[in-house]
């Protein structure tokens, strides 16, 4: 054992091997002596650590925290104390925690970082609604559930506001490299370090190392202490979504931090669609509007239920651990996917004959905006728009089109006098706005109909899939 001292005898529970310590606690792994030899993580916290509040204090908190129960929140079965130490009981995650496993991979890929992502976002999100801050959020206090199906839980909360990161000598305890700017500088935080935390430990997944990894002291002190905005490292590949959450989350000013419900709703976050319990629910009432819809003949309104049902049935897929639900699930999925297809045809059918019917007023509107050179280059990206997406060019790149366009044209509408320049102008916005939305859709799923088909090539389910292959 590498700190050489045998671990602390407890009535009930024979602890055994040391599964890390952090700057507070040792934990150690334990059985339980009497039923079921349960195993469990026990971690020690000596009494000597714990500043102003009261031992009493810290017990009545650990009352509350047993309390806090959430899939992706290491549980905390009980505690006990002696004169020494207070023993948390707590449920045993077999797989480490996110350090390791970083390391031991170098880098993560989006698609796993995202999923884990939105595992930990859970977690804050309850934690959040009951008014409980972490303060310490870094790789080391995010453990594993298993090393075949990692799902993360979230550790070691609730404590931190008992223990300021400055001990009586001023000095700072723990790991600068997660502290939020404001922590380490003004000594004055709040909650909103979780959320610097969330970007530090995202960038690390990312990119394999904290942003201000330094190699002296002052090094990183200075890149604490600047006012540089933080950048990601050059020539780094994240989607767009990835980038701009990485970016709000470490706004070194509190103040212009992404703020908390913000973050459960970005897009890369995407709570609402994190695979869990509610997402088949989710899903079947959006197919049973399609259904309904697809039935009365409006097939526009139909295909978008049904594009968006299928944002809520690839999470369900991800979710179901059972491999005969899965497999309904899928082919159920499968037939949806094959009417959407269908439906997809009909509606760009009827696209085209829009389109055909807008031509004239595109091009009035463009011999309207002579005048303005700034307005005509602007139509004409959404025209070259337009006429790439009724040649059938449906990719992310005529989507981007459409989106600068509007860029543009929206600010220029909005300074646009009254007159029949305007109401044209407003119309084609109109008509821009809901085409982008339909090509974004119509994106999102494809990406869904692949993800649909190798749900179980997901790295969160490979034991799902060893498991059915059993059978
Ligand atoms: P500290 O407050 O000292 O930082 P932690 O609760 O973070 O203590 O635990 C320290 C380390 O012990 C963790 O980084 C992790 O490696 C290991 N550990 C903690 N809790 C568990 C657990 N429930 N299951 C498995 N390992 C754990
Ligand atoms: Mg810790």
């Amino acid at each position: 054992m590498a700190s050489g001292c045998a671990p602390p005898k407890l009535q009930e529970y024979i602890l055994t091997e040391k599964l890390g310590s952090g700057s507070y606690a040792t934990v150690y792994k334990a059985y339980r002596k009497v039923n079921s030899r349960e195993v469990v993580a026990i971690k020690c916290v000596s009494k000597k650590s714990l500043n102003k509040a009261s031992v009493e204090n810290l017990l009545t908190e650990i009352e509350i925290l047993k309390a806090v129960k959430h899939p992706h929140i290491v549980q905390l079965k009980d505690f006990q104390w002696d004169g020494e130490n207070i023993y948390l009981i707590m449920e045993y995650c077999a797989g480490g925690d996110l350090s390791h496993f970083i390391r031991s991979r170098r880098v993560l890929p989006e698609r796993v970082v995202c999923r884990f992502l939105q595992q930990l976002a859970s977690a804050l999100q309850y934690l959040h609604q009951r008014h409980i801050s972490h303060l310490d959020l870094k790789p080391q206090n995010v453990l594993l559930s298993s090393q075949s199906t990692p799902h993360l839980k979230l550790a070691d909360f609730g404590f931190a506001q008992h223990m300021s990161p400055w001990d009586e000598k001023r000095v700072l305890r723990g790991s600068p490299l997660y502290m939020a700017p404001e922590m380490v500088c003004r000594q004055q935080y709040d909650a909103r370090v979780d959320l610097w935390s969330v970007g530090v430990i995202l960038y690390e997944a990312l990119f394999g190392r904290p942003p201000f990894v330094s190699k002296s002291f002052v090094e990183l002190e200075g890149k604490i202490r600047s006012s540089k905005a933080v950048e990601l490292p050059a020539g780094s590949r994240v989607s767009p979504e990835c980038r701009d959450l990485l970016l709000r989350l470490l706004e070194r000013d509190p103040e212009q931090r992404i703020i908390f419900e913000e973050f459960f709703t970005h897009p890369f976050v995407d709570l609402d669609h994190m695979p869990d319990a509610g997402s088949l629910d989710k899903a079947t009432a959006l197919v049973t509007d399609a259904v309904q819809k697809d039935t009365q003949g409006d097939f526009a309104s139909a295909l978008s239920l049904y594009c968006r049902s299928l944002e809520y049935f690839v999470p369900a897929l991800h979710y179901e651990s059972d491999c005969r639900r899965k497999s309904a699930i899928r082919s159920k999925v499968t037939q949806y996917i094959s009417r959407a297809e269908e439906l997809k045809a009909l509606v760009a059918k009827g696209n085209k004959a829009d389109f055909e019917q807008a031509k004239s007023k595109r091009g009035l509107l463009r011999e309207m905006s002579r005048d303005k050179p700034q307005l005509l280059a602007a139509l004409e990206m959404a025209s070259a728009a337009v006429t790439q997406e009724a040649g059938g060019d449906d990719s992310v790149e005529t989507l981007h089109l459409y989106q600068q366009s509007l860029g543009e044209l929206l600010p220029m509408l909005a300074a646009e006098p009254q007159g029949r320049r305007r109401v044209l102008l407003h119309a084609e916005i109109k008509s821009l706005m809901s085409r982008a939305e339909y090509l974004k859709e119509q994106l999102k799923m494809r990406e869904n109909q692949k993800e649909a088909t190798s749900v179980d090539q997901d790295p969160f389910s490979e034991s799902i899939k060893s498991n059915c292959s059993l059978q």
